[in-house]
């Protein structure tokens, strides 16, 4: 139903996405409704501007129903199932669209869709950097940057939207068909949200399965191992990367570059030494990248070039300082175990435990049996910070030697007593950040400002 011309249209959740539904749901001609649950003092301010645009907003929603009729429902990424708006959704007699299948309606470019547990900002602002160094207009939106909604609002017209896709977003998001898609990776991660690891990586999976006729679908050729995902894909489409060594896959790697498979061995394309980015994890998205562009008529070298010169954004295995020969790694958007093990892998030794590991925040009921190894093999100390220290601790301490802090500074304080000449100091919590953060980012931020006070403490 694309033509909304007279068509009541409920949006729930008022953030950045909702508030872009429910614009768009306007501009197509709809009567629309825009219902939350947070107290009208915090909406106050953009609700009136909505309500101005003919949008009829309602904060402080408390009902688990809805009794106007309705023809579409328009649910953001942010409201989770077993709350009072997820209630409603849930009950209601018409179609109920994520955000994102909705404002991918009304963008009219392709959409190269990227998902997986970890990488997809890396991954998706690699492939739009090198679209636009070959020479095409594209733009990065959806989990990052612009809501969809939001892209297909602006007059600007793009030749490739760039989408992150986080599984909070393909819930209700039938129809959403992407041009190309991939999926770095799946590893256990908003188990809180979803229940079952079965239940997320279903979700993550879902994408591949609706995406458009014949459209590529680039995956992690170790995913293929197991045998529900296998099954579930349509193998002509599938193209595969994997930087483990002896993986048959499309893109890989030697010892020195990434490179393409080909009848007669291996094509070199990306040298390691000429890349501004390093990490096997980071080796991962490079190759999800140009297997993507691959499929895409873009000047392919240009596109290469580009990609050589990328450099991750902050937050992400983020030198800071090396004070005294100890160095300071900020880490902070590892926010489940995985990204923590791959940080763990990166900064670690394997001759001696050089690595002082600040850990914890948000527990989101993952399993952290798959850290033991490296804690063991790689970490000296670990100082575990936030709600889910006490369960960290229990979990780990037969592996390495943990202690319980009660809040960041004395982590920080204690990780720089432990720490000798040639260690690093290394946050990578491996949990979410909101028990004592607002957000990554103000967490990292933390740890920089205590680092930088430090490195002017030695100086004087
Ligand atoms: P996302 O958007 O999926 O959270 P980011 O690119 O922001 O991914 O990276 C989040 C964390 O995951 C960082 O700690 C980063 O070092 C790590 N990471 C990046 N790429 C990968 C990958 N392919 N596999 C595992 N971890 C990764």
């Amino acid at each position: 139903m694309n033509n909304l011309k007279q068509q009541s249209v409920l949006v729930l959740g008022a953030g950045l996405s909702g508030i872009a539904a429910a614009q768009l749901a306007a501009r197509e001609g709809a009567r629309v409704t825009l219902l939350d649950e947070a107290l009208p003092e915090k909406l106050a301010a953009v609700f009136q501007v909505l309500e101005g645009e003919g949008i009829c907003c309602r904060a402080g929603w408390r009902e688990s129903s809805w009794q106007e009729a309705v023809s579409l429902a328009v649910i953001s990424p942010g409201i989770r199932p077993g709350s009072t708006l997820g209630q409603l959704a849930a009950g209601l007699p018409c179609p109920v669209i994520s955000e994102l299948a909705f404002g991918a309606r009304y963008c009219h470019c392709p959409l190269l869709a990227i998902t997986g547990s970890n990488g997809k900002t890396t991954t998706v602002e690699m492939l739009t950097l090198c679209l636009n160094a070959a020479g095409v207009k594209a733009i990065a939106g959806g989990n990052i940057g612009l809501p969809l909604s939001q892209l297909a609002l602006q007059a600007e017209s793009w030749d490739y939207i760039v989408v992150e896709v986080s599984s909070f977003q393909l819930e209700h998001a039938e129809g959403f068909q992407p041009a190309a898609a991939a999926l770095l990776n799946i590893t256990p991660d908003h188990l809180d949200r979803h229940g079952t690891f079965e239940n997320y990586r279903n979700l993550k999976l879902k994408l591949l399965q609706q995406t458009q006729e014949n459209a590529p679908l680039v995956l992690k050729a170790e995913l293929l191992r197991d045998r529900v995902i296998a099954g579930m894909l349509k193998k002509h489409s599938l193209i595969t990367f994997s930087a483990e060594p002896g993986q048959l896959a499309r893109y890989a790697c030697n010892e020195t570059a990434i490179g393409r498979s080909t009848t007669d061995g291996f094509q070199p394309l990306l040298y390691f030494q000429e890349l501004a980015f390093s990490g096997h994890h980071n080796y991962e998205n490079a190759m999800c990248v140009l297997a993507l562009l691959e499929q895409l008529p873009v000047d392919q070298e240009k596109a290469r070039l580009a990609l050589s010169q990328f450099s991750c954004g902050h937050h992400r295995l983020e030198k800071v300082a090396e004070i005294g020969g100890v160095a300071y790694v900020n880490d902070s958007k590892a926010t489940n175990v995985d990204a923590m093990i791959k940080a763990l892998e990166y900064c670690g030794d394997k001759k001696a435990k050089k690595i002082i590991l600040i850990a914890g925040g948000v527990d989101k009921g993952c399993a952290l049996d798959e850290a033991k190894s490296s804690l063991k093999m790689y970490v000296k100390q670990v100082l575990l910070i936030g709600e889910c220290k006490q369960r960290l601790a229990r979990e780990w301490q037969e592996e390495v030697a943990v202690l319980e802090c009660p809040d960041f500074n004395t982590a920080m304080t204690a990780a720089v007593a432990t720490a000798r000449e040639g260690d690093t100091v290394l946050l990578s919590p491996g949990c979410a950040s909101f028990d004592m953060f607002r957000d990554y980012g103000h967490r990292g931020q933390s740890f920089v400002q205590f680092v930088e006070k430090l490195k002017k403490e030695s100086e004087k």
